[in-house]
């Protein structure tokens, strides 16, 4: 049964079915690149975790799993935002094929810096899965390798993007207006 809408969401970008199809084929994409390889995939808390999950299940070769965490301060708009690791990964990833699992590369900026910084602990191979990519606000070029789906220049939440850390639970992802949202 359908949950009811929350205030504030506007419409509905991608239904429950369209998002797990669409993971399903990145997912097969992602299983023929890494077949007899040692995959790792790598979730940024918390955003990510239902993307991992969904995308996790539908890979058909063995994979490992961690978390990372991250914080963010200073003022992204003007391209000075700042992110750091707030909780790292359990184990290493010294050559091991990691695949950095996100929800929404945006600004980029978070992307580029967890590139950098695992790309220092000596994996074999590092790229970048994302769920929702939004190029055109991107501050710094990050390469993508796997998307799921491009979107506008809206504020999304849903599956496990949040809002004031509310509606990740959503099945699907939708345009929501802050403004219109209930406190
Ligand atoms: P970036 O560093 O690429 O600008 O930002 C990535 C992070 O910003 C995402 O992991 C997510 O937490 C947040 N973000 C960017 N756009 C949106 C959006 O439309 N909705 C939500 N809920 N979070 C977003």
């Amino acid at each position: 049964m359908s949950k009811p809408a929350p205030s504030g969401i506007e419409r509905i970008l991608f239904t429950e079915e369209q998002i797990r199809s669409r993971i399903g084929e990145v997912a097969a994409e992602i299983s023929e690149r890494y077949r007899g390889r040692h995959l790792k995939l790598i979730a940024v808390l918390k955003g990510s975790v239902f993307f991992l999950t969904a995308l996790a299940r539908e890979i058909d070769i063995p994979v490992k799993i961690d978390f990372l965490a991250i914080s963010s301060f200073g003022s992204q708009k003007a391209g000075g935002g700042v992110v750091r690791i707030s909780k790292d990964l359990d184990d290493m990833i010294q050559d091991e094929d990691v695949l950095l699992v996100e929800d929404i590369v945006d600004t980029g900026l978070t992307a580029r810096y967890l590139l950098q910084t695992l790309a220092g602990r000596g994996p074999n191979s590092i790229s970048i899965c994302t769920l929702l990519d939004r190029t055109s606000r991107r501050i710094v070029q990050v390469p993508v390798e796997f998307r799921c789906f491009e979107i506008p220049d809206r504020f999304v939440v849903g599956f496990g993007l949040d809002y004031r850390q509310l509606y990740r639970n959503l099945d699907y992802i939708a345009v929501m207006n802050p403004e219109k949202a209930g406190s």
